[in-house]
């Protein structure tokens, strides 16, 4: 009887790609830097999408599911629209989350732990307390740039742009009934 060799390891483009619904055409991309100068988030992304791109194909699995690129990206899709080589990259940025959060790198809960503290604040007030997840975030990851972001933040408090305690929404019981439902047809897929 005859022992098949054991498989070629994938690649962590193949990776990427096998992890991501439908053909990700990630193999596409030129690196012409059209999705990074498009991209609304992009000044606060320690790495361009083109050049998170480029460090798939470089195998650089850590500098990869470390950045906060995929967690900066807000799904607004218009990399998508003007990309030459209609490279599905808001795509790609869901998978890169997935992954990292699945990674050996512990830096890689970072994103995650941004994700997961606005989903409480959802859960709890019913929106978004911008003031208490910035804070916790720039405390918590980001202690560097706390002071620039900190007078940002006084600048919109100031200008009533900021509440410096959360509010609930109205029909908070509605709301909850619609994420328990939610929760139980994620846990189904
Ligand atoms: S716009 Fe498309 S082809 Fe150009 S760098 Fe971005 S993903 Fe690659
Ligand atoms: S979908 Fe994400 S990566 Fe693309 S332009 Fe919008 S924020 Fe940037």
């Amino acid at each position: 009887m005859t022992t098949l060799p054991p498989p070629e390891p994938r690649s962590f483009l193949e990776e990427v790609q096998a992890a991501t619904p439908g053909d990700s055409r990630l193999l596409m991309c030129i690196q012409c830097g059209t999705c990074g100068g498009s991209c609304p988030s992009a000044k606060d992304m320690d790495h361009s999408p083109r050049h998170i791109f480029a460090l798939i194909r470089a195998e650089m699995r850590e500098e990869v599911f470390t950045s906060n690129t995929p967690w900066y990206c807000v799904s607004c899709y218009y990399c998508m629209a003007r990309c030459p080589q209609d490279v599905h990259i808001t795509d790609i940025m869901y998978t890169l989350k997935n992954m990292s959060i699945d990674s050996e790198f512990e830096e890689a809960k970072n994103g995650s732990d941004l994700a997961h503290a606005f989903a409480h604040n959802v859960d709890t007030y019913g929106r978004s307390f911008e003031f208490g997840l910035a804070t916790r975030h720039y405390l918590r990851h980001q202690t560097s740039t706390l002071l620039k972001k900190a007078q940002m933040g006084i600048g919109m408090l100031m200008k009533g742009r900021l509440e410096l305690t959360p509010d609930k929404i109205e029909g908070m019981d509605q709301l909850k009934t619609i994420l328990k439902k939610a929760k139980e047809l994620e846990a189904e897929r």
